[in-house]
């Protein structure tokens, strides 16, 4: 099975497609997955929850309850109504677009911590990132004394304010692996080296990365830091970003 061409690294602001039906699966849960040749649906990982939302023609309809990547394979998995389409037919999809959105949101709003710790002086390298909705955060390897936690949390919160005021672009290229090392100041392990990465660019902070990003920072007003946490020499950043979209029309 060919893997799935991924269309929202290259056109993340698109809720609607098309694609051909190559395969149903059950996936395991017991779901019925679908595997298409290409998807708009971004799968859930890297910190970062799934695309939902409906495939669909004329005479049937598939609730997509979640979507996953294995082996360069998406599954669209959920609920179908009707009849299915025979493999090789066309489908259509639809995002649920508010959920996308949001997401983008609170996975471009970590590239923008990163930025902050950046400007901050803060040297610690960020080891996870966790972007769902209910508590999103980084973590960083290594401490801050407890003593100039709640100073730092002024200052993050001042250069996010700041950047935010700026509204400056995120920047989203393509870059061969080789070439990482000239822009990103981390390239974690386990990124592919057999095709081109996506690298996302902040105000000159570069970082690769697979997720679904907001065009620009005034996307993210309201963000927002809340705590600070030091747990086995790890430390977390907790961030909030209001759902809504306040530039969505723009
Ligand atoms: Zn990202």
């Amino acid at each position: 099975m060919a893997e799935t061409i991924l269309e929202y690294l290259h056109e993340p602001y698109r809720y609607f497609g098309t694609a051909t039906l190559q395969e149903i699966r059950t996936d395991d849960k017991g779901r019925s997955a679908l595997v298409l040749d290409r998807t708009i649906f971004y799968p859930q990982g890297g910190g970062q929850a799934c695309d939902l939302g409906r495939i669909e023609d004329d005479s049937f309809r598939f609730d997509v309850a979640a979507v996953t990547c294995v082996d360069g394979v998406v599954l669209h998995s959920g609920v179908g109504y009707s009849v299915m389409p025979a493999v090789g037919e066309p489908v259509t999809l639809r995002l649920n677009e508010q959920r996308r959105i949001f997401n983008s949101r609170l996975q471009s709003g970590g590239h923008l911590l990163l930025n902050a710790m950046r400007d901050a002086g803060q040297a610690l390298v960020a080891t996870k990132g966790y972007h769902f909705p209910d508590s999103p955060y980084l973590e960083f390897a290594g401490t801050v004394p407890e003593s100039d936690r709640a100073a730092l949390v002024e200052i993050l919160q001042g250069h996010i304010d700041r950047l935010i005021g700026s509204d400056l672009p995120v920047i989203q290229q393509f870059l061969p692996y080789e070439r990482l090392g000239e822009i990103c100041r981390n390239v974690p392990p386990g990124v592919p080296r057999d095709r081109p990465i996506r690298v996302i660019t902040i105000d000159g902070f570069s970082q690769p990365c697979g997720g679904t990003h907001v065009r620009s920072l005034s996307e993210l007003t309201g963000m927002r830091i809340v705590r600070l946490k030091v747990k086995r020499r790890y430390l977390r950043v907790s961030y909030v970003i209001p759902d809504g979209n306040p530039s969505a029309s723009t």
